[in-house]
């Protein structure tokens, strides 16, 4: 695999939990899917797991490095459309669209609107350029307060999480969520807010045109996969994960959020393995 993590970025990893066994000597990655059949590693019973890992490498001294593509493409569809009011928009009109809505209650109870965060831009009128783009569920408390997502315990461990993999939330990476409100008392988003507020996001994706989309969790998975994969939020996110979907042309990959993450520790070593899916699908891509 292309990863080839440093002994910082290692220990930043034992750091979060995520338990990784490192060969001695040359190394192959495992495939997370077969890519005609997608499968969760939990199953995959040839794959030695070390305690509490799930980012596996099996030593192969008689053969050079080689990559297994861990990539499995869901069928390619056209993404939904961009509200005709938004179509147009620029970066700029967009984030001022979302500052003043008011099309669903959650205007009436937030302090600030989220509208994303990421890699700056030189100009003013243009989206950032991002590989990376990181769709969360809604803003919480400190990111209602902050007006930035992702910004308490569940944003540290994401970025460590991208800083293990040379990536940062200002640097070739955008994070926003499928609600650009904070929930009252961080409820679940509900059907209505999420489809009054879809339309930020794909109007998001639509100028940002990232190399990747990271789906955290079971609203942004349920929001982008719903063209693709029918019946998307009846399927458990373990079944929905080790596989590459697609968003229009966007490939998309799932994992958990990491505020779940951090009520279910064991689970962070599969959201590693997901974000080097994540991580290789962009490489591969080039
Ligand atoms: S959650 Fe979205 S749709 Fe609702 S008020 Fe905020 S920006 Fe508008």
């Amino acid at each position: 695999m292309s990863l080839n993590l440093d002994d910082r970025q290692r220990a930043m990893l034992d750091a979060m939990g995520v338990t990784v066994w490192w060969p001695q000597q040359a190394a192959v990655l495992v495939p997370v899917a077969a890519a005609s059949n997608a499968i969760d590693i939990e199953a995959n019973k040839s794959i030695p797991v070390s305690q509490n890992a799930e980012i596996i490498e099996e030593k192969q001294p008689a053969t050079p490095h080689k990559t297994v593509l861990p990539v499995q493409v869901a069928a390619s569809a056209r993404p939904p459309r961009v509200d005709s009011a938004l179509a147009t928009q620029t970066w700029p009109e967009l984030q001022a669209s979302v500052s003043q809505c008011q099309a669903c209650s959650l205007c009436q109870t937030r302090k600030n609107t989220v509208f994303g965060v990421g890699q700056a831009t030189l100009d003013p009128d243009a989206p950032p350029q991002v590989d990376w783009l990181i769709v969360g569920e809604a803003p919480g408390e400190n990111e209602d307060l902050q007006g930035e997502p992702f910004v308490g315990q569940a944003g540290k461990l994401l970025d460590n999480m991208l800083r293990s993999l040379g990536l940062a939330r200002h640097d070739r990476v955008y994070i926003a969520n499928v609600l650009k409100c904070r929930p009252p008392g961080n409820r679940n988003p509900a059907p209505d807010e999420i489809a009054q507020c879809t339309p930020y996001l794909l109007r998001q994706i639509e100028l940002l045109q990232p190399k990747i989309i990271l789906a955290m969790g079971r609203f942004a998975i349920n929001s982008l996969l719903a063209p693709t994969v029918p019946g998307v939020d009846n399927i458990p996110v373990g079944k929905l994960r080790g596989q590459v979907h697609r968003f229009g042309n966007t490939p998309v990959v799932v994992t958990y959020h990491p505020a779940y993450l951090l009520r279910n520790l064991p689970e962070k070593a599969k959201a590693w393995t997901d974000l080097c899916l994540a991580h290789e699908t962009v490489t591969t891509a080039g």
